[in-house]
């Protein structure tokens, strides 16, 4: 692991307040209710948890406290489990891969039935889901927590294949491929010249900082270097917002400005030609515009997996039409399915696609969930909350929450919301790992 960063000159957090910040984390742990601790419901039925992730292991945790007389069922093929929060550290040369790794059995619960298989389609008016084995499996209710799926074909000419050769880098795939992102950085920069093209994709996208923490990366890694004249940073965006909330908008393109970014708007990345090293963008009047580059920071579109995009699960009309899992935004049920929850990436809603907001989705399915396998009507409400520390250098950060609507949602009085600190760097080198196993494990 090399760290290069440095907290001189970054904020006006004190040591004072950093203490604070890990005593306020340990109190949020302490303060969530111990396992089995829980008020347990006596509901029947066979529950289907469709994805072991982030959301999906975290609410099979939190249920089998609940609900000692309910079957339940989760469906994933994935034996390893990745720290997805971790990918821009790893590819950015401050984290080993190896402390992402986890294995999805270390995190369920022995009471659950693991399904190691896909789920191939959902069939929700026979209330069935057919997996990769050949298996069907019906449910009482179903929970889709599949995450996201990344469409590397619908840019030309790449694949998660081209990752780690011909100056590619992508920070959405494995953690082999983030560190193979890096050393694509790195020899960009041992050739000691060239342009670093960034992308953003024009769908929404999980952690929609980490297209921008990356390119903040790059850049304090350039400045470090004597030569960084030599070096141009571009950054091509599809529409003219690189973040959706107004201030850190227009503070990231301010930064960006003084940085010697050279952004592009209404640019979408359509092809990729690695042997020659051009990036081909389209912009909204159908022009094609090349771009040489010696590293490639590539962000794909990104939808609900094919099985739930190809099922009538799917929002049939609005902006996440075809796409993205229908749900109310608010309890998490599906509005045509009431036995349907859905959380996490999968869902289409307004909300930023992060960890944090599982974290606070996933009680609110719990609530509601056994609410409706009694009979009774969702009460719990999801306010939008997420929140994502936005690296803006080696060594400082933002932490950046908010729910619908676009409105700030501060957790700590000690942390401006609104400035750079490197108790916020700390936070997200050190802190957010253990609190987000301490989730999976469904105690916070
Ligand atoms: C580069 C990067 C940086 C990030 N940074 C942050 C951050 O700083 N802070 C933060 O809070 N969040 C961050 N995130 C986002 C966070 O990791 C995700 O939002 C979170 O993991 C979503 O949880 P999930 O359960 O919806 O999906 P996942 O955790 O992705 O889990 C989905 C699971 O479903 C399984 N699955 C998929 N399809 C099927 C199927 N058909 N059948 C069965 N199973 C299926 C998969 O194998 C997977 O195990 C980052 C993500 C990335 C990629």
């Amino acid at each position: 692991m090399t760290k290069t960063g440095s907290k001189a000159g970054v904020g006006q957090v004190s040591r004072r307040d950093l203490v604070k910040l890990g005593m306020a984390a340990g109190a949020v742990a302490a303060m969530a209710p111990a396992k089995g601790l829980a008020r347990t419901v006596n509901a029947r039925g066979h529950i289907v948890i469709v994805g072991a992730g982030a959301g999906g292991i975290s609410l099979a945790n939190r249920l089998v406290q609940r609900l000692p007389n309910a079957r339940i069922t989760i469906v994933d093929g994935g034996a390893r489990h990745v720290y997805q929060p971790g990918l821009t550290l790893v590819a950015s040369g401050l984290w080993a891969s190896s402390k992402l790794n986890s294995t999805t059995q270390n995190w369920l619960p022995s009471t659950v039935d693991w399904k190691q298989a896909y789920a191939e389609a959902f069939e929700p008016d026979l209330k069935q889901v057919r997996l990769s084995t050949g298996e069907v499996l019906s449910y009482d209710f179903l929970v889709v927590a599949t995450g996201l799926q990344v469409n590397y074909d619908e840019i030309e000419g790449f694949s998660a294949n081209e990752i780690g050769s011909n100056g590619i880098g992508c920070v959405y795939d494995t953690p082999e491929h983030a560190v193979k992102t890096n050393q694509m950085i790195e020899q960009w920069m041992q050739r000691g010249e060239g342009a670093g093209v960034f992308t953003l994709a024009p769908t929404p996208i999980k952690c929609a900082g980490a297209p921008l923490k990356m390119c903040f990366t790059t850049l304090s890694r350039l400045e470090a270097r004597p030569d960084r004249d030599r070096f141009d940073v571009h950054f091509y965006v599809p529409g003219d917002r690189v973040f959706g909330i107004d201030y850190y908008n227009t503070f990231v393109k301010e930064r960006w400005q003084s940085q010697g970014v050279i952004r592009h708007d209404f640019h979408r990345l359509v092809a990729v030609d690695g042997p020659n090293r051009k990036a081909t963008f389209q912009q909204t009047d159908g022009t094609l515009v090349t771009q040489d580059y010696g590293f490639l920071h590539v962000v794909p579109p990104m939808s609900a997996p094919d099985a739930l995009r190809d099922s009538d699960l799917v929002w049939w009309e609005g902006p996440f039409a075809g796409n993205w899992l229908e749900v109310d935004q608010h309890t998490m049920q599906h509005r045509r399915y009431p036995e349907v929850f859905g959380l996490g990436d999968v869902i289409g809603a307004p909300v930023n696609k992060t960890a944090a907001s599982v974290k606070m989705q996933v009680p609110v399915v719990e609530e509601n969930l056994l609410a409706v396998m009694q009979g009774q009507a969702p009460q719990a409400q999801h306010n939008g909350y997420t929140s994502c520390p936005l690296i803006t250098g080696i060594g400082k950060a933002m932490l950046v929450e908010f729910g619908y609507g676009g409105v700030l949602l501060p957790s700590f009085p000690f942390i401006d919301p609104k400035e750079e600190s490197w108790a916020v760097w700390i936070m997200k080198d050190r802190m957010l790992q253990p609190a987000y196993y301490a989730m999976l494990d469904g105690k916070i």
